[in-house]
């Protein structure tokens, strides 16, 4: 990890996820560069969701860095599951196109699940089609969901290593807190998942080497939870009240404890962007005869 990617409190190393994601996006380009393919990603947005359509300048902002081939289909909010399934089939037939992101959330009337099941496997690199789901959990090759993919490379990049380690993660939805399962125990921690009914989350939380908080509540995890020493990844992201936003956990108390924190602007979320990158590139090397 260069140096310009941490930054020292007084207790917690601060786990730069902007310096992070540059790093991983320019391995990208350069291992892009090398091997002579032009990864395609294609990124489909439905409606006018000003958040999304943030996302996905981003998405197709970074694929152009990294000298991807790349193309965005913009839908009206009123377009039906069948004419958005259409587009899936084409984009699945088109060889330019390694992978395809159907960026989220999709207008009411239109089946998620039906539209995501759609899309290729191998050209899945949200990694949210069940296939990928069951490939990660066997532990065989498969297109890893994108923002857990960016907490193991965090947490790669702090240089300690994670075998035996007490992880506990908070929050078990299907693309971040499950497959976080997988990855984790697939590193060798010993792993709880922690939810809504979680008794006693504090004494939980507090056993953990490890804390992966992906919840959705401001703050919900204090400082004074979190054991001495251990690595702290915050994926949420919520807007406080002030309008400011802020993580899962309670920073500025968790930090003194903390040996490692992400922090929230600037720690999982550039690392989303930066692993779908790394997915789509994979994709493409995967694809080849
Ligand atoms: P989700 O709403 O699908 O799941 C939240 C989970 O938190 C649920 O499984 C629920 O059981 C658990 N939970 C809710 N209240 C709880 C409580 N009081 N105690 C313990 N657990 C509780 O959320 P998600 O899609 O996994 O997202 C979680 C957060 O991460 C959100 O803030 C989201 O914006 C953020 N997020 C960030 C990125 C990124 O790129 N940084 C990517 C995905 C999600």
């Amino acid at each position: 990890m260069s140096d310009r990617a941490v930054t020292s409190t007084n207790r917690a190393t601060i786990l730069d996820g902007k310096a992070i994601a540059a790093e991983v996006t320019a391995e990208v380009a350069a291992e892009t560069d090398a091997s002579g393919l032009r990864p395609g990603l294609a990124v489909v947005l439905v409606g006018d969701d000003p958040a999304s359509a943030v996302y996905v300048r981003n998405k197709t902002r970074s694929a152009e860095r990294v000298g991807f081939y790349h193309v965005q289909h913009t839908l009206p909010a009123d377009t039906s599951e069948a004419e958005l399934i259409q587009l899936i089939d084409r984009l699945n037939a088109d060889d330019r196109v390694d992978g395809i992101l159907v960026q989220l959330p999709l207008p009411g009337h239109i089946g998620k699940e039906r539209v995501l099941d759609r899309v290729l496997p191998q050209k899945d690199v949200d990694g949210f089609h069940p296939m990928n789901a069951g490939l990660l959990t066997w532990r065989r090759p498969c297109l890893v969901p994108c923002t857990p993919a960016g907490v193991m490379e965090l947490l790669r990049r702090t240089g300690q290593n994670l075998r035996g380690e007490e992880a506990v993660i908070v929050g078990r939805s299907n693309i971040v807190g499950k497959p976080m399962i997988q990855l984790l125990e697939q590193a060798d921690c010993t792993v709880t998942l922690a939810h809504s009914r979680t008794r006693d989350l504090a004494t939980v939380v507090g056993r953990a080497s490890v804390v992966v908080a992906a919840v959705g509540v401001p703050e919900l995890v204090k400082g004074a939870w979190i054991r001495d020493g251990a690595r702290v990844i915050d994926v949420g992201i919520n807007r406080a009240p002030s309008g400011r936003l802020v993580g899962d956990v309670e920073f500025a108390a968790a930090a003194e404890r903390a040996a490692f924190i992400t922090p929230v602007p600037g720690g999982v979320g550039p690392m989303t962007i930066a692993m779908l990158m790394r997915n789509t590139l994979t994709a493409a090397k995967r694809r080849l005869p």
